[in-house]
């Protein structure tokens, strides 16, 4: 392809709204241009990656089994209300009415309308299992859409469903789809990790989430240094690496004392000179779900951390059974249940649930707020001076912690969710009734599974995890084209000729080339091939090629290698053929 006939038109400066390397990367390349929050034309270029980054899934998904399909963007309000989905999902779901007044979503995901169609054909165990899948465009009206194709409205996602007949089967599925994904990241030669994660909303229990390491990333993971334990923080065990002595001290008597203008646990631990583990802090969420319209009256409870420790709300929603992570409360709902502004409350004399983190229960004669503005108390004592609901494991996980499974620490790590696996059961399948007749004669709900991959959001991550300060270095298998030319002299005969001769071999050998046949100077062209960042550049200009000294340059670590215009070709795609091994 040469520049002059594309669309591609490279920027020199950032938008002001792109925030991470490659978010402005994406942008500055020419790859996509957003027409709205979340919204975005993908350039030729960034299709290309696509199509590329879709081919490989494909393959892996195709060598297992699976079967590709296309289901429609536009779903109908009854089958989501069938799951409770409807309202559910809350405002993430766009809906809108046709003109015949019917209610319609766009597809957020594809749960329902794969076992509506499943359901319809599925009837007997000879029919099972299956496993069906699509690469397709979603839409989700995310509250803050940022970071270019990482969080968008629209994206394109790749969604696989699993029906078996039985949970041996839907976990035999799940690890099949385990292993291709593990193969479709590897294959791209990115660094990543497989982690414990949280089900949200789709529901299910086992599921593990790939993650691209990049500093940029919105996850935050903890991995062992032993063994391959790694979760998402949001579902990570939190188990203190030195737990403290249960120690056998006297309770003390509740003493109320003055702590005016001391508002937070910093204020609280500089004043007194009291570390912030000895502390404790008193949280209040709401477990009403915030789509719940049938009561909303509060049902508020406390959460008791040490002041050190951060809230999990994810383990809060698990621990309640709710459907999403807890509201905290407003500085009013706090003082209507305590009494006292958020800085001075405290369990003792509370009237609502009071749930307890670990680290608490082994604390005694401790200081908390008295609920009364501008106090505190010391020497509470859980069990005496108050009542736990219950005492669970609620705080965020941190680096130092010793990992779950072993006696080694956990690293933290940042990570970009690109992947996710989810073992469903028959959550899915009972409420929509998907149900095949066993040998038996028995008519059972179909085991099932979903597995995402967020298609967009990889290419995003690979650049955020392969660039330069000069650009993109595209790893192999995705990059738009293999070959940048950067052609100096556009009248110069030879290096036509050379072109037309390169391009022919490489095409033999299904690697693809981009001439930069644009009439620019040299400097312009050298910096647009290191900010597009194919894997090799040539370069053609008067001075090589009257001494025959050409050069072939590898995009990653910037290695050049001096040729002669006969062994142009060979020296090419000997550095692609390396390449194309290094991601074997
Ligand atoms: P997140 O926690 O990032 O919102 P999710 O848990 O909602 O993701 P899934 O419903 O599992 O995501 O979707 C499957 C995949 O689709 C994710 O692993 C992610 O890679 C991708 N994805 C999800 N939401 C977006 C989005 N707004 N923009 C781009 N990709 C997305
Ligand atoms: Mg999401």
């Amino acid at each position: 392809m040469k520049w002059s006939q594309t669309h591609l038109y490279t920027l020199k400066e950032a938008p002001s709204d792109a925030e991470i390397p490659s978010h402005k990367l994406l942008v500055r390349a020419g790859l996509v241009k957003k027409i709205g929050p979340g919204l975005y034309t993908y350039g030729n270029l960034a299709l290309r990656a696509l199509r590329k980054f879709e081919n490989i899934i494909r393959e892996e998904l195709d060598s297992r089994g699976c079967t590709e399909v296309l289901m429609p963007m536009v779903q109908p309000r009854e089958l989501w209300e069938e799951t409770n989905r409807w309202s559910e999902m809350g405002a993430g779901l766009l809906k809108f009415k046709n003109r015949n007044d019917h209610w319609f979503c766009l597809g957020a995901t594809h749960e329902e309308v794969i076992t509506d169609y499943a359901r319809s054909d599925i009837k007997s165990y000879r029919d099972l299992p299956k496993n069906l899948y699509q690469i397709q465009t979603k839409y989700r009206d995310e509250v803050r859409p940022r970071f270019g194709l990482m969080r968008g409205r629209e994206f394109i996602m790749k969604d696989a469903y699993s029906f078996d007949v039985d949970q041996a089967g839907a976990l035999k599925a799940y690890e099949s789809m385990y292993q291709a994904y593990k193969n479709i990241f590897t294959r791209l030669g990115v660094d990543f990790r497989i982690v414990k994660a949280d089900a949200g909303n789709i529901g299910g229990s086992q599921t593990h989430e790939f993650q691209l390491l990049a500093e940029a990333g919105e996850d935050h993971l903890l991995v062992s240094d032993q063994t391959d334990f790694a979760a998402n923080i949001e579902i990570c065990p939190a188990i203190d690496p030195e737990p403290p002595a249960q120690l056998n001290v006297q309770a003390q008597p509740v003493e109320k004392f003055a702590t005016p203008g001391l508002k937070t646990i910093t204020d609280l631990s500089k004043k007194f000179s009291i570390s912030e583990k000895e502390l404790v802090k008193t949280l209040f969420f709401s477990a009403n779900e915030g789509l719940d319209s049938k009561d909303k009256s509060l049902k508020a409870f406390a959460v008791l951390l040490r002041g050190s420790d951060e809230v999990n709300p994810v383990k809060l929603k698990n621990l309640l059974g709710m459907v999403n992570p807890p509201l905290m409360l407003t500085e009013e709902e706090v003082r209507e249940v305590s009494g006292a502004s958020p800085g001075s409350c405290g369990p003792v004399g509370l009237k609502i649930p009071v749930y307890v983190d670990h680290g608490v229960a082994s604390l005694k004669n401790f200081i908390c707020g008295a609920n009364e503005d501008g106090f505190h108390l010391k020497n509470v004592n859980m069990g005496r001076d108050f009542q736990a609901t219950k005492i669970a494991d609620l705080r965020m996980a941190r680096a130092g912690d010793k990992c779950p499974e072993s006696n080694g620490r956990l690293k933290s790590f940042r990570g970009i969710e690109v992947g996710h696996v989810f073992y469903l059961g028959t959550k899915y399948s009972q409420k929509m009734n998907a149900q095949y007749l066993t040998k038996e004669g028995q008519l059972t709900p179909i085991e099932m599974g979903c597995y995402g991959i967020g298609v967009s959001r990889t290419i995003q991550a690979c650049i955020e995890q392969n660039h330069d300060a000069d650009g993109i270095v595209w790893p192999a298998p995705i990059a738009p084209f293999d070959v940048h030319v950067c052609l100096l002299d556009t009248g110069d005969r030879r290096a036509l000729e050379l072109i037309q001769q390169l391009g022919a071999q490489l095409k033999a050998q299904c690697y693809e080339m981009f001439v930069d046949d644009r009439e620019e100077r040299p400097g312009v062209k050298f910096k647009d091939a290191d900010l597009l960042g194919f894997p090799v550049r040539v370069v053609l200009g008067k001075k090589g090629l009257d001494n025959n000294e050409l050069e072939v340059v590898e995009r990653r670590g910037k290695a050049v290698h001096k040729v002669k215009a006969e062994q142009l070709s060979a020296q090419v795609i000997s550095v692609l053929q390396k390449l194309r091994q290094g991601f074997a």
